[in-house]
């Protein structure tokens, strides 16, 4: 989320002069069609792969049985052919456990306005433009194709982003509107733009204000429930391409009609979308959904939407594919606010962005548990850039935990968060993207710079500070079991649901530019083919 009260300024996030990263060969295009759409469970046998189960024993196997939607049997020799079963021939690739990202803005996301486009697994300028491109092919002419929020200039090996004259390519009017790097159009777009009274410069870019009324704009004329559902829908299937087959997704800033913020939506019907693929059955993941609040604390009556919340919703529920989970990424309430959550027994999340603000939302945290015990209701800081042992002794003394990722498009140095220092404190640790707005939601991505320490244009962020390939994935799978407080994700294991991604490569062996690359050639969600790159 990014919030004028968030402690860091743009011009943090945005990119200078950096070293190139190698180019990415355009990988499949975009798959957005009948053959990633959900289907029903199957009965599938996965053989001859490189299995990293992650349970507690560290186990890689080489068979998986998966049945009714959940594991049935994991070992080397658990999968004989015949009665109806689907056998994989994985010929030595590598498979991981389904990725929780335990914290994003993949609603906001779902609601973009027109043909959003997600552009975080391509790495140059030709590669978006083809992207694009193979979008528009399924776009009807006039409409607009559109990026609007994870992307970011410094994701692109040219650290800017297409010009007008690149995106006049596309066929279509295009609008991009990155995390960090400015907004753009194309002349067609422009044209459109400025017929709503949206400034636009010669060379498509909208600057200051005028990309707050461009983004309302398309928002006030674009989006409908359907636009909105095939939106989500199609977020939901490039994502779980990318390996995550689990969302917390951590809300949005509340507008009662279409906003000018790339953060803001109406967070009363911003779920439609995703509900109404839940009931057609055609989720393409899993979506846990956290309520953000920010009552005024000059409110009367006090906590007006916060205390409505806790008395006519209920956390954790729902159905396997969605359900609701607690207050946050704001609990908006000051003091007042933790009391009526703790109370109420729902589970708290607050992000912190520096040292001074984590220190206060401890402090407030002790202050409300010595009334009312929250130590079982597993609260959460998020972000944590600075979180020394002190802080982290008391946070875990308070039963919480924190969750640590949010820095692939950060610059400067040290920057946090200090992964190998929480990795190894005893607090719970789990992995977060934190993406949708502000940054990247691509797990890719996030964990080549918790490996390397470097960011998406090279640039060393996090000093000593780092997490090998195996730790990295323990937090986004294992440890994230106690975020979303769900013991049966996150690990290839019999009774599990069977939540698991066939990579394109070796996760464990690959150069370190190569994870940037990294993507699925066949996810599978409660047994369901979510997506499949001709390995089936
Ligand atoms: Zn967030």
């Amino acid at each position: 989320m990014t919030d004028r009260r968030r402690g860091l300024s743009r011009r943090q996030f945005i990119s200078g002069t950096a070293a190139a990263v190698a180019a990415v060969p355009f990988a499949a295009a975009l798959r957005l069609d009948a053959q990633s759409q959900a289907g029903g469970a199957r009965d599938i046998g996965l053989i001859n792969g490189r299995i990293h189960t992650m349970d507690r024993a560290g186990r890689v196997v080489s068979q998986v049985l998966i049945r009714n939607g959940r594991f049935a049997a994991v070992g080397n020799t658990v999968v004989r052919r015949g009665g109806g079963l689907t056998v994989v021939d994985l010929k030595g690739r590598t498979v991981i456990p389904g990725i929780i990202d335990a914290h994003n803005h993949i609603v906001l996301v779902g609601n973009r306005p027109g043909w959003h486009t997600p552009l975080e697994h391509v790495l140059t300028i030709p590669d978006a433009i083809a992207a694009l491109k193979a979008r528009a092919a399924s776009v009807p002419s006039g409409e607009f194709v559109t990026t609007v929020g994870p992307i970011s200039a410094m994701q692109f090996d040219e650290r800017r982003l297409p010009t007008l004259t690149e995106l006049d390519a596309v066929g279509r009017p295009v609008y991009i509107q990155a995390a960090q790097g400015g907004t753009r159009t194309n002349s067609e777009g422009k044209t459109w733009l400025e017929a709503r009274g949206v400034t636009v410069a010669a060379d498509g870019t909208i600057a200051g204000q005028a990309a707050g009324l461009a983004l309302q704009t398309l928002r006030k004329t674009l989006l409908t429930p359907d636009t909105r559902k095939r939106t989500a829908l199609n977020a939901l299937q490039y994502y779980a391409r990318l390996g995550i087959t689990t969302h917390r997704d951590s809300g949005a800033f509340h507008a009662d009609e279409p906003a000018t913020g790339i953060a803001s939506e109406n967070t009363y019907t911003m779920h439609a979308p995703f509900h109404a693929l839940n009931r057609e059955e055609q989720m393409p993941a899993r979506l846990r959904i956290d309520f953000l609040h920010q009552d005024s604390p000059t409110a009367n009556p006090p906590l007006p939407t916060l205390s409505q919340r806790l008395r006519n919703s209920f956390p954790r529920f729902g159905n396997e594919w969605l359900k609701t989970g607690g207050i946050g990424e704001f609990t908006g309430g000051g003091v007042d606010g933790l009391r009526a959550i703790a109370r109420a027994g729902w589970r708290a999340e607050d992000h912190a962005l520096n040292l001074n603000g984590a220190t206060t939302l401890i402090t407030n945290r002790e202050t409300v548990n010595r009334e009312i015990p929250i130590t079982d209701l597993r609260w959460v800081i998020s972000h944590v850039p600075e979180f020394p042992a002190e802080l982290a002794n008391r946070a875990h003394a308070l039963g919480m935990g924190v969750l640590v990722g949010w820095g692939p498009l950060r610059t400067g140095t040290n920057v946090g968060p200090q992964y190998r220092t929480l990795f190894t404190h005893g607090i719970r640790v789990g992995y977060h993207s934190d993406g949708g707005d502000i940054t990247v939601i691509n797990p890719w991505l996030n964990f080549y710079t918790m490996i390397t320490g470097r960011n998406l244009a090279g640039q060393s962020i996090l000093g000593e500070q780092t997490l090998t390939r195996e730790q990295t994935l323990q937090l986004a799978t294992t440890a994230n079991r106690w975020f979303i407080w769900e013991d049966d994700l996150g690990s290839i294991e019999p009774g599990g649901h069977a939540d698991i991604v066939v990579l394109d490569r070796d996760y464990f062996a690959v150069p370190e530019e190569d994870i940037k690359k990294i993507s699925s050639v066949l996810t599978v969600v409660g047994g369901r083919v979510i997506h499949n790159d001709g390995v089936l």
